[in-house]
């Protein structure tokens, strides 16, 4: 099979130990873009025409701060709050010939502040990734024996089991899109009632009557439970 940049990390992730190898590509692609966001890099003007526009959202630029790059960091914000000062105020000084132009500006201002909280550098580079990477996985599916016996050992999180549906209903014909359903669904069926099963029991040991040993997962379950179903 042809390799792209995505084959490495993709077979990466399957061999891991993990509780959903999107969550382990996932997790390395937004340390990596946080990392980058108060690299070098960002030192240069040219290279924030982006984070100017799109800004970030609160749970990436906490990620940013704890990185302590001040100067790089300091810069990204400083030229994005300049666009967002001129944006804002520009919508002020357009003449308006009827009273009621105020509210309207006051609307579109309004609006405008919406769009910039719902969008970030990050979030939004890693959806596109993250589609890119589904849709080699899907491909490598197809394509490769080994991989799919890879695949039909692993289960994802309910929020990654999606965009893999997603895809496969978008890239794979019927016959393909049947057998891997089948498969995804079954591997999920299991990861989730076993999740269900190890946050009930781990619920239950706190009864007085409780006695004997927590099976493994157990005592994990809470912290698995929220990887896996909290999106
Ligand atoms: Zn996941
Ligand atoms: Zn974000």
């Amino acid at each position: 099979m042809k390799e792209s940049i995505y084959t490495i990390p993709i077979n990466e992730a399957f061999s891991s130990d993990c509780h959903c190898p999107l969550c382990a590509i996932h997790n390395k692609l937004e340390n990596d873009l946080v990392e980058a966001s108060v690299g070098a890099a960002m030192m240069e003007p040219d290279r924030r025409i982006e984070t100017n526009e799109k800004g970030f959202c609160k749970k990436h630029i906490e990620q940013m701060s704890s990185k302590k790059q001040v100067l790089p960091l300091s810069l990204v914000l400083q030229t994005h709050i300049r666009q967002q000062i001129d944006t804002i105020f520009k919508m002020q000084s357009k003449p308006r010939m009827f009273s009621k132009g105020k509210k309207e500006t006051a609307q579109k201002i309004s609006q405008y502040i919406d769009g910039v909280k719902n969008s970030c550098y990050i979030c939004s580079t890693i959806e596109t990734q993250m589609q890119r990477y589904a849709e080699n996985i899907i491909y490598m599916w197809k394509k490769d024996e080994e991989f799919k016996n890879k695949f039909s050992k692993k289960s994802f999180c309910v929020n990654h089991f999606k965009l893999l549906l997603d895809t496969a209903v978008k890239d794979l014909n019927e016959n393909h899109f049947n057998l891997f359903f089948d498969v995804l669904m079954d591997n999920a069926r299991e990861s989730y009632e076993k999740s269900y099963n190890d946050i009930t029991e781990f619920v239950n040991s706190f009864d007085y009557r409780f006695k004997g040993e927590l099976s493994p997962g157990t005592k994990t379950a809470t912290k698995t439970v929220i990887d896996k179903f909290i999106y």
